[in-house]
């Protein structure tokens, strides 16, 4: 498969690792543009209108999560977030600016590959209203508000529906507790965590996960969850 028709811009200043990306990226077809600066990374975004941006966020002008909610203010383009700083407050900063994905440095070349594919078909589906959203065995019915696994019904909550509904808009994408809890409570007290924790393992056993194995959901510990990618 070709992807050469995505073009990706990646904002890094650390040359080696930008050359390491770009041939990752290259290698699989896909077209790269990159920048070593916050300020170049800005002007290359609205001149060529990336794709997709895979960004650092220690940057020698700007901080990258400025880029982020810059971009975000008039762009819906992907950005998975490249840091070497692994603390989930981090994290759920860039999430929560609008970043769609983190990978931590140091990463696996196929774990990169895999987040950039989806993060572009995420991209290309947008929030589903109606119709049915299919991931392997698991199939949600929007209109019906019905979820089935190999053919057979699950039976939910309305909360647990919410939750799961909410999340197979945005596959392939890592939503914070925050945004999870705003969609399907409208609020944001800190206690509404241990709510969606619980809800969680609730909708997790009726899937049939395996403590620590994620199915169709999956756990980013500490930040929130994500749903597998839609298959057509
Ligand atoms: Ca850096």
């Amino acid at each position: 498969m070709s992807n050469n028709r995505y073009k990706i811009l990646v904002v890094e200043d650390e040359a080696n690792i930008r050359s390491f990306v770009r041939t990752i990226l290259e290698t699989n077809g896909y077209q790269v543009l990159t920048a070593g600066t916050c300020g170049q990374g800005k002007l290359m975004v609205s001149s060529h209108c990336p794709d997709l941006i895979i960004l650092d966020l220690g940057l020698p002008d700007i901080d990258g999560q400025e880029l982020i909610r810059e971009v975000r203010a008039s762009s819906p383009v992907p950005i998975i977030v490249l840091s070497a700083r692994s603390h989930e407050k981090d994290k759920v900063e860039a999430l929560d600016a609008g970043a769609n994905d983190y990978v931590t440095k140091p990463f696996g070349t196929e774990e990169l590959l895999a987040r950039v594919r989806a993060a572009i078909r995420s991209s290309r589906h947008g929030p589903e209203t109606g119709g049915r959203f299919v991931a392997g065995d698991l199939e949600i019915d929007y209109d019906g508000r019905r979820v089935s696994i190999g053919g057979r019904e699950v039976k939910l909550t309305q909360t647990e529906y919410n939750i799961v509904a909410f999340l197979s808009e945005h596959p392939g994408k890592v939503l914070t507790y925050a945004a999870i809890i705003r969609a399907v409570w409208g609020d944001t007290d800190p206690g509404c965590v241990k709510r969606l924790q619980v809800n969680m393992a609730n909708i997790r056993k009726k899937f049939g996960a395996k403590p620590g194995l994620g199915k169709y959901i999956f756990n980013e510990l500490g930040v929130g969850y994500r749903m597998q990618e839609e298959q057509e």
